[in-house]
């Protein structure tokens, strides 16, 4: 116990919450699949960052997570590397992750990081572009072979109000929400409205939120503590960075 609380100082990593996986110091102490492995090893990554090391055996545990940790400190891979080893590969089930960020651009960068991490997989990873061919693609008779969805809010809210929705959530097993500091920014009331539709479609009860922050935010804070039964928070840095 000792030994752990030193090496979450030592990482510059701070805690909340109850029955906390510890931190691991190496991508092989994930306990993941060797092709994650590897592929994080093509990437040029030698060891996981102090984000990566604590949120990692946390999303693999399935429990609910409110991780701050500044720009540029891998969060992206911190997710990704969870959903790889719990989807293990493609499926006819239609979308079982959900990504949300706060732009385009952000959704493209994921998008590429995704694909990078799960090279041999064959999984079916969307983003939302053209939004009229979007309104065709993903209805109630679609195929359903796709896997991951990462999206900006409005165009997927813009699918979920179409009379059928446009596109079905009802398998979705984890919602990824990314630069959360971003999104609960002002307009935050829209984006609170759009995330309460955004679950309604999400209505599979065994479905887990995980949340990822730049900066410490209290309304966004809030929110977990409010929705995220079972929450841990994870700060890497100072927590008012
Ligand atoms: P954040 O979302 O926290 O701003 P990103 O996920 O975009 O950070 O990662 C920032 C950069 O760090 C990217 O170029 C990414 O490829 C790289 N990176 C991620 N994880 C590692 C790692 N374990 N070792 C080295 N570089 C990494
Ligand atoms: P952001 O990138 O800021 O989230 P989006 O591009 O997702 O914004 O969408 C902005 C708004 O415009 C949303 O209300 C969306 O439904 C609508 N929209 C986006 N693209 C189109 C399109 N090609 N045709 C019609 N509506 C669109
Ligand atoms: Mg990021």
């Amino acid at each position: 116990r000792e030994e752990v609380k030193h090496y979450r100082n030592a990482n510059n990593i701070s805690v909340v919450g109850r029955r906390i996986p510890d931190p691991v110091r190496s991508f092989e102490q994930f306990n993941v699949d060797e092709s994650i492995i590897e592929n994080l090893k093509k990437c040029g990554y030698v060891e996981p960052t102090p984000i990566q090391k604590q949120a990692v055996p946390i999303l693999l545990e399935g429990r609910q997570l409110l991780a701050c940790a500044p720009t540029g400190s891998g969060k992206t891979a911190a997710f990704m590397i969870p959903i790889i080893h719990h989807l293990k590969g493609p499926q006819k089930q239609g979308f079982r992750v959900l990504i949300l960020c706060p732009t385009r651009e952000l959704a493209s960068q994921t998008q590429r990081e995704c694909v990078r991490l799960s090279e041999g997989r064959s999984f079916r990873i969307h983003i939302i572009s053209k939004i009229n061919k979007a309104l065709n693609q993903y209805g109630p008779k679609s195929n359903k072979k796709y896997d991951i969805l990462i999206t900006t809010p409005n165009r997927l809210c813009y699918l979920l109000k179409q009379d059928p929705p446009a596109i079905q959530l009802s398998n979705i097993q984890w919602l990824i929400i990314d630069e959360a500091d971003k999104l609960f920014e002002e307009g935050s009331r829209s984006f609170r409205e759009q995330l309460q539709q955004i679950l309604q479609a999400c209505d599979n009860k065994e479905k887990k939120i995980a949340m990822f922050s730049a900066t410490h935010t209290p309304v966004v804070a809030k929110w977990c503590v409010r929705n995220m039964p079972g929450l841990i928070r994870v700060t890497v840095g100072h927590r008012n960075a």
